[in-house]
């Protein structure tokens, strides 16, 4: 593999700004607590925001974390307004710009990945006005899970928290390794504590960094629904639209599917879907569209419909 082993202390700042991101059943809120923890005995005033809601596998997690000198800003409405670093946790999430959305230039991101920084770079120009950091905090949990329970962790028991916030203090220099072990460690015992101290030693020692060398970008924007108007119905109020979390229909194990047979186009699952996924126009002919890009899979349309004219299936990837 390539890359540099190497720095990036002298980016920290007075003030410093971190953005968490993965997905739910990566250990986002408790990768968040350690990483406050591991810098609980350092200068730093330290504040942590969650991003609200259910956390479910599959959901989208964000967590925001300040590193102040200044403990005024712990209390300040402007906290958490520009990012300073932002540590991708979801190794699927690699290509997804708006992720990026807010980091200064010359900050640094940290990637869950086996790819190099060099490999990133290459693939997507835009990186080049950032710092890249990569390690592949997955591939090393699994390793020292096989070594440990003599099998390979199923997709579920992936965790990638611990190795990648290791990675992330050893190219701040944020923390020290016995430190974070050491909240590790009291964290979890037996062998969960032992897997997690032993991916958190080779991550530490395996992270890969890139320092940026341009200047000058243009801001990134993030990208917005691509729904024609006119396919959408004339009376919903809004539409839904990728977030930084990326298509919600990423999310859904189980999606609607109309039985055209059944259907009356009454519009009730028009009325009941949370997130203004089906595409339905009053006294059109035909049956409702289910714009499945967006559509999480609750399946409240499914349970709403009186005609029992939705059935949920598995979504096949
Ligand atoms: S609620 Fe059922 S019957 Fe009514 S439009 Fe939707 S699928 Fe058709
Ligand atoms: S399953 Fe949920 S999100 Fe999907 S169309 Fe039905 S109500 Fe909307």
């Amino acid at each position: 593999m390539e890359g540099t082993f190497g720095s990036l202390k002298e980016k920290l700042n007075e003030n410093n700004e971190v953005f968490f991101t993965g997905i739910g059943g990566q250990g986002i809120v408790t990768g968040s607590n350690l990483f406050l923890e591991g810098l609980s005995d350092t200068k730093w005033h330290l504040t942590g925001v969650y991003s609200p809601g259910a956390e479910r596998r599959g959901k989208p997690i964000s967590c925001f974390i300040g590193l102040y000198n200044d403990p005024k800003k712990t209390k300040s409405y402007e906290m958490l307004t520009k990012k300073d670093f932002v540590i991708i946790f979801d190794p699927a999430s690699v290509g997804k710009e708006q992720l990026l959305n807010g980091l200064r230039e010359d900050g640094i991101v940290l990637f869950n990945t086996p790819k190099s920084p060099e490999e990133l770079v290459k693939a997507n120009g835009k990186l080049e006005y950032f710092n890249v950091a990569t390690v592949d905090a997955s591939g090393i949990f699994s390793e020292v899970f096989t070594e440990a329970f003599g099998r390979a962790p199923t997709f579920e028991e992936i965790r990638p928290n611990v190795p990648v916030i290791a990675a992330f203090f050893n190219i701040t220099g944020l923390a020290s390794l016995e430190t974070f072990i050491k909240v590790v460690t009291n964290k979890w015992g037996g062998r969960i504590g032992d897997i997690n101290k032993q991916a958190a030693i080779a991550a530490y020692n395996k992270a890969l960094v890139m320092k940026s060398s341009k200047r000058g970008m243009e801001p990134m924007t993030t990208k917005t629904s691509t729904t024609p108007v006119d396919e959408l119905t004339e009376i919903a109020l809004c539409f839904p639209q990728e977030g930084i979390g990326g298509l919600t229909g990423l999310w859904a194990l189980i999606q609607p599917k109309i039985k055209e047979d059944l259907c009356n186009n009454c519009g009730t699952c028009f009325i009941y879907c949370p997130d203004n996924c089906i595409i339905w126009t009053k006294g059109k002919e035909g049956v409702p569209k289910i714009d499945l890009r967006y559509c999480k899979g609750c399946g409240i349309c499914a349970e709403e419909c009186k005609q029992d004219a939705i059935e949920m299936v598995e979504v096949k990837r």
